[in-house]
């Protein structure tokens, strides 16, 4: 891992202070140089996963090329040498934040991940977590597996070099039916790309059509880059195997199930330009304010979003409510890489490295706040200071998503129970924790209104993985109950 520079880093989260997003994964069969396409779709999914990036293609002459790097998509896969090196027609690719296997990890974690098989090779990337990766692990070194990293995802490669299927879609198959836990998987062959989503359908997974060719994805944000075509979404326990000839052949491999997907990509970690269920991100996050603004409204002068998550449910609670809407805080947009060299007090600075108030408008002002979510508070904490020192005569928080108090087992990095504020103070508490004249979340039936439920969550089958916030998983954390979490008592 490259030395980190004290500026090269997320000054709003550098505290834990948001869910970071897990991976993002996307694939192209039947183009051209389809390492470009990937290069493309994967800094279109950056903001899923910053800490590295890996491609692997095939093509007919050159075998099976992979390259892998820590640091953003576009300060590697940029480089035409290197793209030179990744020739072929398919390739998949991944971006990563490390939300199993080394935290700060090695290069032998960074995806996709490759295996030599009897019947020809496969890569294979991964965006989720296998929540029995630790009990897989264990008995597949007993039985002779010699691991290369320490990530859970390899486990699917080991699984698959053990199976007695003939080929590699079968395979995976089989490895997949031994996983628990949330899965969107593309992986490929010399000919074939391969999607799956776990029968849970927990993280996303999109088709595209590109020219002649096919693409998987993250999300639609990384279809647009390049050019291609909405095609759909991978169902819940859906295979997907595309090849240039033959197109998308369909499986569904595993027992159905009622559908979990996670309601936080739609609060937080898709981008706002992409499409879920056939809904704008930005247009649900639009209706989490209007839900939040009927139901915690406030007197007050001007609502300000926490940029830039929190914005368009600002602009739906400014909507709803009728109190001018306004950019009270200003994000810095170059906070990157920068040759000044920091000293402590810079440092320290934290949260204005990124963030800073628009004095003219928040002065003398009651201000509400909208922001996505509160983890720990400590980043809403230096918020609400931030907007105090400029002179607002009321803070009041309004949080477009409920209370976070369980930590997430599916591929998204939460901090240990104990650390969520929500886990330890009641909401009252929380307010005086935080020293706001108000502060309120959106209830877990607002949000799944906002979502596109009318009549919101079924409590005896939620339509939606919920469980940061309500504490019900719809699958259980085995690894997890082994080391000793305890999970919510039956009501
Ligand atoms: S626990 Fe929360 S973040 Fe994790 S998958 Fe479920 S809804 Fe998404």
């Amino acid at each position: 891992m490259p030395p980190a520079h004290p500026f090269d880093f997320d000054a709003v989260n550098s505290d834990g202070d948001k869910l970071k997003e897990e991976c993002g994964i996307f694939g192209a069969v039947g183009v051209t140089d389809a390492a470009n396409f990937v290069a493309l779709g994967l800094h279109a999914l950056q903001h899923r996963g910053q800490e590295a990036g890996g491609i692997v293609t095939h093509d007919p002459e050159h075998g099976f090329n992979s390259a892998r790097r820590f640091g953003y998509v576009r300060d590697n896969f940029t480089s035409q040498r290197l793209m030179e090196t990744l020739p072929g027609p398919i390739g998949i690719g991944h971006v990563r934040y490390s939300t199993a296997g080394s935290k700060g990890a090695a290069i032998r974690d960074v995806q996709p991940f490759f295996g030599e098989f009897s019947m020809g090779g496969a890569a294979i990337a991964h965006n989720g977590n296998i929540t029995n990766a630790d009990a897989l692990r264990r008995e597949l070194v007993e039985r002779g597996s010699i691991f290369q990293s320490s990530s859970d995802s390899e486990c699917i490669i080991h699984l698959m070099a053990r199976s007695l299927q003939r080929n590699i879609p079968e395979r995976m198959e089989d490895a997949l039916r031994r996983v628990e836990g949330a899965f969107s998987i593309v992986a490929m062959t010399r000919t074939k790309l391969i999607g799956v989503r776990d029968p849970l359908g927990v993280r996303p997974l999109v088709l595209g059509k590109v020219g002649d060719g096919w693409c998987l994805a993250s999300e639609t944000c990384a279809l647009d880059i390049i050019g291609a075509d909405y095609v759909r979404e991978i169902e819940p326990g859906e295979m997907v195997v595309i090849t240039a000839d033959e197109g998308v052949q369909s499986h569904h491999p595993f027992r159905p199930q009622p559908s979990k997907f996670c309601i936080f990509e739609h609060v937080y970690f898709s981008r706002p330009d992409s499409i879920i269920g056939g809904q704008s991100v930005y247009e649900t996050r639009r209706q989490i304010g209007v839900e939040l603004a009927r139901e915690n409204p406030v007197e007050a002068d001007l609502v300000c979003p926490v940029p830039d998550s929190g914005t368009p449910a600002a602009i739906g609670f400014a909507h709803e409510s009728g109190i001018p809407y306004g950019m009270g805080i200003i994000r810095n947009q170059y906070m990157g890489r920068t040759f000044i060299e920091p000293t402590e007090h810079i440092r320290n600075m934290g949260v204005r490295l990124k963030l800073n108030v628009n004095r003219a408008l928040i002065k003398g002002k009651r201000v509400i706040l909208v922001d996505d979510s509160v983890v720990r508070g400590t980043t809403s904490r230096k918020i609400k200071e931030m907007i105090l020192d400029a002179g607002a005569a009321e803070v009041h928080f309004r949080i477009a998503s409920p209370p976070t108090a369980w930590p997430c087992f599916y591929g998204v990095d939460t901090p240990q129970r104990e650390k969520l504020l929500a886990a330890t103070m009641t909401e009252e508490e929380m307010r005086t924790h935080l020293g706001v004249d108000s502060l309120k979340f959106i209830s877990l039936d607002g949000l799944y209104r906002a979502v596109g439920e009318a009549k919101g969550r079924k409590a005896d089958c939620p339509q939606y993985c919920d469980a940061c916030f309500s504490g019900e998983y719809p699958v259980e954390p085995a690894d997890m109950i082994k080391k000793g979490f305890v999970m919510k008592a039956a009501e």
